[in-house]
């Protein structure tokens, strides 16, 4: 098998059972109702994601476009009240200009008004989203964001790149957040905090500052889980990646890992898996 770039989703896979993401590399594909729902809903949750960030890059236009518009409506006004206060009765020329000017003036007013309208407009827009999904007033980047600001993350040291649902930015720091669609657990799975370790180390690798945690989302609704980035969850990230990188380089070979025939029964692959345990 050719030597690949390990994704941090295939991370999530190989935390869940090594095989399953062996299985997937072989090309048996993932199946169920539960597989083919969490791709919808995560493409509604990235599509909502893209709208804000669409949504906050117009408003930005706008708002800059207003200050365009009321510096000039002040210049317009300034002007037509100097050369209104300077002339006389009988300069009608200047006067004439005077009363043009502020016409003009009340004029781009009317654009003014249409431009606030269209902020305020916008503002509601943002606030509902951002109160819809819990973010708060933080600064956020996606992947797919207009500024391309955010794209693949990669790590040539560890062969792993990925793209997080989206990373918050705090001054040179970038926290990772995923976005899972199934239920809240009480405490984030095994495979998903092997997941967001991954993103870690890749905005670790990227950034500036190493991000402090990366957070879990289970769903908009719920408040996030921190999970906290220390050497601990470092040291495993890299030992699960050396474990793949021994596999792709046929130096080791994928195996169930577990004896729970409960999570073969709720495994995506479980139809093509030799390995699997039945009840
Ligand atoms: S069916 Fe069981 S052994 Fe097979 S890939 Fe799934 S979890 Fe692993």
């Amino acid at each position: 098998m050719p030597k690949q770039i390990i994704s941090a989703s295939e991370m999530e896979r190989y935390g869940y059972c090594p095989l399953s993401w062996h299985l997937d590399l072989k090309g048996i594909d993932a199946e169920g109702d539960e597989v083919n729902t969490g791709v919808e809903k995560h493409k509604e949750m990235g599509d909502s994601l893209k709208n804000l960030l669409v949504e906050e890059e117009k408003s930005r236009i706008t708002s800059t476009t207003l200050m365009t518009v009321v510096g000039l409506i002040m210049t317009l006004v300034t002007l037509a009240i100097a050369i209104l206060w300077i002339s006389d009765d009988n300069d009608l020329l200047k006067r004439n200009l005077g009363v043009i000017l502020l016409i003009l003036g009340i004029g781009w007013m009317l654009v003014a008004s249409l431009f606030l309208y269209r902020l305020l407009l916008s503002t509601e827009k943002i606030d509902k989203l951002r109160d819809d999904y819990k973010l708060g007033e933080s600064d956020i980047e996606t992947p797919d964001a207009l500024t391309k600001e955010t794209p693949v993350l990669k790590s040539d040291n560890y062969n792993l790149a990925g793209r997080p649902d989206y990373l918050i930015k705090k001054e040179d720091m970038r926290i990772p957040v995923e976005v899972k669609t199934g239920r809240k657990p009480k405490a984030p799975f095994f495979s998903h905090v092997l997941q967001i370790g991954a993103y870690c180390l890749l905005s670790e690798e990227k950034f500036e500052t190493k991000p402090s945690h990366g957070q879990i989302r289970y769903g908009f609704d719920n408040e996030p889980h921190k999970v906290v980035w220390d050497s601990k969850l470092k040291n495993l990230v890299i030992e699960k990646l050396d474990e793949m990188n021994d596999i792709l380089n046929g130096d080791m070979e994928a195996h169930r890992n577990h004896k729970r025939a409960g999570k073969c029964n709720n495994c995506s692959r479980r139809k093509g898996c030799p390995e699997r345990l039945r009840n």
